[in-house]
């Protein structure tokens, strides 16, 4: 259906549809540019100019090949222009109406066989088709931002679009140099509705005043294997845009417990507390990279008897102190059950590389007995930061939190595990898609600290997905 010389109209020169026009003109494709503000589309123009020509002073590209691919973007003042159009590419402001408007319009325009695909990071692909003649043509074409440089597009499908379609975009987003995933026309798709974990305990955390904000970003940084803290991550993106998306999410779900969004999180959206783009949010910025946090560097104490397998820590006794991962009870009350003294120890995504050991010490146990765990670890070259006695700590409760939305999301046929995996590590590049993720940790682990967590809170939010009870069960079958 689509070829290397199908013409694209891109409607919307902001910046998502600035960036697609750069990447269809890249890969050879005339696109003509359309915004309902006049000169918008010769101002996204320009930008782009801006950007190839980076390409081409960084080497990337080469002066003949950037001239040819300007070239081949025109700016239309006009939708009736856009009549040859195979493919259009909807990035206009997130309003149905507006976007419900352009569809129809184009629909009146161009032929039965060009293509629809929008942008639209939140609005139901089957709403957008309703009332379009031929509704099998219309698809999610859901790029990520900055659109050139983010390799994945989810390709997404309402209830009319026909396969051929879905393949046809599948294959074009291939040949952009893109990795297209296939999934569901379904709230926040998958990456935004599969993420919703990272912010949400990191913001619980917060309110619950268990670390400062620097430290909880450390540890799903430096500990997780995170690419950056969830909390300076809603700086970058706007506190305003991370918190329409989980709100979007949240109500696309019915207000579902598991997508409540924080009270804090909108009380800096309130206080226009923005993020980055405001030079305030959860930090000022710019942020002072080189001192992230004070880490808290407690006194350590004398010689151990430690058992570790040296990659994934599980249980080690140190003298009278049992240092174990967390399984999503309190230092406390594993303490009270097993009348020792205990300190907990987070997720370490790799035990070589990771710099950061996050503990949390039972209320019961001396400073002596503490220090036993905190000299141990230091003693093997990491940093540790002792957090308050918090159940499932940051890392573990998140990544548990994000394999059981991931699971959530495949029970309901949403997308393929494969699919699913690959939009969470190439859309907000996470280290591990969180279904290999939690099947490498043990899906019997990750159950365990929900069902912990379920029963601390007495919330609907921690509860696990049928899907990871029958995985859990699998895999103590293949034990036995
Ligand atoms: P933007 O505000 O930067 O740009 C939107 C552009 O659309 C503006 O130039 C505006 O003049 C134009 N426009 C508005 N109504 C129009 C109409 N009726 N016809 C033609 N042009 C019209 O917004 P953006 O960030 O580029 O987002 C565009 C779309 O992409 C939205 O649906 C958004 O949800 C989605 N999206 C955004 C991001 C992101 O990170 N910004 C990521 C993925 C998807």
């Amino acid at each position: 259906m689509l070829t290397p010389h199908s013409v694209i109209a891109v409607i919307g020169g902001g910046t998502m549809g600035a960036g697609i026009a750069q990447i269809a003109a890249q890969a050879g494709h005339t696109v003509r540019l359309y915004d309902i503000q006049e000169g918008a589309a010769r101002r996204a123009i320009y930008g782009i100019d801006n950007a190839l020509s980076t390409r081409v002073a960084n080497g990337k590209m080469r002066e003949a090949d950037k001239h040819a691919a300007l070239g081949r973007l025109l700016a239309t003042a006009n939708l009736s222009e856009l009549i040859d159009a195979d493919l259009v590419i909807e990035a206009a402001a997130e309003q149905i109406d507006i976007k419900q408007a352009i569809f129809r319009d184009l629909a009146a325009i161009c032929p039965s066989e060009t293509l629809f695909a929008s942008n639209t990071s939140s609005i139901s692909i089957t709403a957008l088709a309703c009332g379009i003649p031929y509704p099998g043509r219309v698809a999610g074409l859901h790029f990520f931002n900055p659109a050139p440089v983010m390799k994945l597009v989810e390709v997404v499908s309402g209830l009319e679009t026909s396969p051929e379609v879905l393949e046809s975009l599948c294959r074009l987003a291939l040949r952009w140099g893109k990795q297209p995933v296939c999934c569901q026309s379904t709230p926040g798709f998958i990456v935004n509705r599969v993420a919703r974990p990272f912010y949400a305990e990191a913001w619980r955390a917060l309110e619950e005043r268990v670390a400062p904000a620097a430290v909880i970003d450390a540890a799903l940084r430096d500990s997780g294997g995170f690419p950056m803290g969830p909390l300076a991550l809603t700086d970058m993106i706007g506190q305003d845009v991370n918190f329409a998306v989980t709100c979007s999410v949240f109500n696309g779900f019915w207000q579902e417990r598991r997508f409540l969004p924080s009270l804090a999180q909108q009380e800096l959206v309130l206080g226009k507390r923005l993020g980055k783009k405001t030079g305030q949010g959860v930090y000022r910025w710019p942020l002072n990279e080189a001192l992230p946090y004070e880490p808290e560097q407690p006194a350590c104490g004398g010689e151990t008897s430690a058992v570790s397998d040296g990659v994934t820590f599980m249980s080690l006794d140190l003298d009278d102190v049992l240092v174990l991962e967390t399984q999503g009870e309190t230092a406390a009350a594993v303490a009270k059950r097993l009348q020792r003294p205990v300190v907990l120890i987070d997720l370490v995504n790799d035990w070589r590389s990771s710099s950061l050991v996050i503990l949390a010490a039972a209320a019961a146990n001396t400073a002596e007995q503490t220090a036993k765990a905190v000299g141990y670890f230091q003693r093997q070259g990491k940093q540790v930061l002792l957090i308050k006695d918090y159940p499932g700590m940051l890392v573990w409760r998140t990544v548990a939190m994000l394999a059981n939305e991931a699971l959530d999301a495949l029970q309901k046929g949403v997308a393929s595990e494969e699919d699913i995996d690959t939009a969470m590590r190439l859309g907000v590049n996470y280290p591990h898609g969180p279904l290999a993720w939690g099947a490498e940790l043990g899906w019997q682990r990750v159950l365990q600290l929900l069902e912990n967590l379920q029963q601390h809170y007495g919330e609907e939010r921690y509860r696990p997905t049928s899907l990871l009870r029958e995985r859990a069960l699998l895999e103590t079958q293949h034990e036995h």
